[in-house]
């Protein structure tokens, strides 16, 4: 996944992807984790009965109306537990431990970062876990869609991944921990 658009020509600069970020993502993200306590199982969760027809909905709901075949970067919170490192190895197939769970299990909320072409069959399948998502996804399954933003371009959707990432470590607040894009 990482890199993939690297070789390829971008559209928009750092700056003026940054600039759209800024904009909406760090409010939505910030306002979506007060408003819900993350001991509650939110109203429209990713954590029971999801299909793809709820993670169509949901993205549609996001995007309004908006949905098309155009890249999108998307910000997910995932579950807060307790994972031990030898779980760990054997749910990813490692041999070593991976520092992540354990920075990660130092916070409280977590989100995860993510790009793709098409979000509700990639939703789904970070919703169904088992390595058909992500790791941090797997190890940390995700609760909610806090944000989505479209681009039209890859190039610019895997910077603006990244992006995100920076700065809403930077824009959240303590106690949230925002996952390494890749
Ligand atoms: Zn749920």
């Amino acid at each position: 996944m990482f890199g993939l658009g690297k070789s390829k020509p971008r559209f928009q600069t750092d700056q003026e992807l940054a600039q759209r970020v800024r904009n909406v993502v760090p409010d939505r993200v910030n306002g979506a984790l007060e408003e819900q306590s993350d001991r509650d199982c939110p109203t429209q969760c990713l954590c029971h009965d999801v299909d793809q027809r709820r993670t169509a909905e949901l993205v549609k709901e996001f995007s309004n109306g908006l949905v098309d075949k155009t890249e999108a970067v998307y910000v997910l919170e995932c579950q807060w537990k307790t994972v031990p490192q030898r779980v760990v190895r054997e749910e990813l197939r490692l041999q070593n431990d991976v520092s992540w769970v354990g920075e990660a299990q130092k916070n409280q909320r977590l989100v995860y970062v993510g790009v793709s072409t098409d979000v509700p069959s990639r939703l789904l399948k970070h919703s169904l876990g088992r390595g058909a998502g992500a790791n941090f996804t797997q190890m940390f399954p995700p609760t909610r869609l806090l944000s989505i933003q479209w681009f039209k371009h890859e190039s610019d959707a895997y910077r603006a991944e990244e992006l995100t990432a920076d700065i809403l470590r930077k824009e959240t607040h303590s106690g949230v921990y925002v996952s390494q894009p890749g």
